[in-house]
């Protein structure tokens, strides 16, 4: 275990992302079919291994022509459609009608659009005056050519990703395992949505708050449950989960009170990292681990859980998932609605919106105390970060915003 004295020492926030990151490493790599390849991350650089079209195509519905040919009217010899080759070869005074995707018939060098044409028993009379070569003609290659790098490593994998795997002919993709993780929440006041409320009991709504935002990530959640305020039985909970997951995380049991058992457990089965940042919310923030497995233990508070799970688990989860950390875009805006002081940095929940003016603008989503889900609920889209200098802020000043989404296009309501 790290020093005492560093334990409590109050890292600023990126000390501590720096920290977790040279603990998180890419999973191992597994082989997926294409059709279940979405979302997953690629894990090698996917590079082409045949040309895109396969053979010159037409882009319209024509005749396919040799350009140079200067007379109006030619035979029509033929009708090339899409998915085989006609054994023809279109000469001086001959053309092939031919479809969209289809093609082009050998000596053929140009496609004439069907609307600049009109038709004459067994010839087509070429309406528009030159023909140029090449004109609406898709080159062998032109769209992908062999050895072009189409999705690199690290990527992940959408439905135009997806696309080009399929149209170079790739019946699965090496991917990266999905990060396994466990959410193990701590705390005898603790009762289930569903149950009776009785006397000074809370619902638990940071494993479900968890478990969404780990779906959200492409984490695989292998387990997830709950523990007592006991030191036996959250023990052996925690030995288990430990054992059998890539990122064990726990919610509660980290502050200073005499049942803040979590904390206590972490020094004596894991290396404990640090276990305070200088952060609001999220200061008792505990990061652990033991062997591979990577053991974040959250604060209790609903917003404290989820703003380090922004914070700090979601570059940790990229990582392990093979992306790379992912940062979110920082970007000063101007403040819509004063601030409070804080001592330490201030991570406010808030809309960042396009003003009038064109400029970003920052806005609070009401009171900021850390018990108050809400304020990280109705489409947030960005962190305010306030530093920790214990000075008001006014409407109109600058601040750095971490964007969780794109700006509004205009203030919310
Ligand atoms: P703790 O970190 O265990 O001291 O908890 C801090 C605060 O968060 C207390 O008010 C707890 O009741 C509350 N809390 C702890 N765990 C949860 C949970 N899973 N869901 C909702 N609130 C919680
Ligand atoms: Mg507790």
């Amino acid at each position: 275990m790290t020093a005492q004295t560093d334990l409590n020492r109050l890292l600023h926030p990126d000390e501590a992302l720096a920290t977790i990151l040279q603990f998180a490493k890419p999973g191992a790599i597994e082989q997926v079919a294409l059709a279940n390849a979405a979302w997953r991350v690629l894990a090698e650089d996917l590079s082409a291994a045949e040309n895109h079209p396969p053979f010159p195509a037409s882009t319209m519905d024509g005749y396919a022509v040799a350009a140079e040919d200067s007379s109006p009217w030619r035979e029509v010899i033929g009708v090339q459609k899409a998915g085989d080759v006609l054994p023809v070869e279109v000469t001086d005074g001959y053309a092939v009608k031919i479809m969209t995707g289809a093609p082009l018939p050998p000596g053929a060098n140009a496609v004439v659009p069907v609307e600049n044409t009109e038709v004459a028993d067994d010839h087509v009379v070429i309406l528009q005056e030159h023909v140029t070569p090449g004109e609406n003609i898709r080159p062998l290659g032109s769209d992908i050519a062999i050895g072009d790098l189409l999705v690199r490593a690290g990527s992940r994998l959408g439905p135009a990703e997806i696309g080009l795997a399929a149209g170079m002919g790739h019946a699965d993709l090496p991917v990266y395992r999905k990060p396994r993780v466990s959410v193990l929440t701590t705390g005898d006041e603790l009762v289930e949505p569903g149950q009776p409320l009785g006397p000074g009991q809370i619902r638990d709504s940071n494993r479900f708050s968890l478990i969404a935002a780990l779906e959200a990530e492409g984490a695989e959640v292998v387990w997830s449950g709950k523990a007592p305020d006991e030191r036996e039985p959250l023990a052996a909970l925690m030995r288990q989960r430990i054992a059998e997951s890539d990122v064990l995380i726990t919610s509660g049991g980290v502050s200073m009170g005499d049942l803040d058992l979590v904390k206590a457990l972490l020094g004596e089965m894991t290396t404990v990292h640090f276990q305070r940042v200088k952060m609001k919310p999220g200061k008792p923030l505990n990061f652990a681990t033991a062997g591979d497995t990577l053991i974040f233990g959250l604060p209790g508070n609903p917003v404290s859980t989820l703003a380090t799970f922004e914070v700090f688990l979601r570059p940790a989860l990229s990582v392990l998932a093979g992306r790379g950390p992912s940062p979110r875009p920082r970007v000063p805006v101007t403040l819509a609605a004063p601030t409070g002081p804080s001592d330490r940095i201030e991570f406010v929940r808030g809309f960042v919106f396009v003003g009038e003016d064109g400029r970003l603008y920052g806005k609070p989503n009401g009171r900021q105390i850390s018990s108050r889900l809400a304020s990280f609920a109705g489409g947030i889209n960005a962190f305010l970060i306030i530093p920790a200098d214990n000075t008001p802020r006014e409407a109109g000043e600058q601040v750095e915003a971490m964007m969780l989404g794109a700006p509004l296009a205009s203030q919310p309501a």
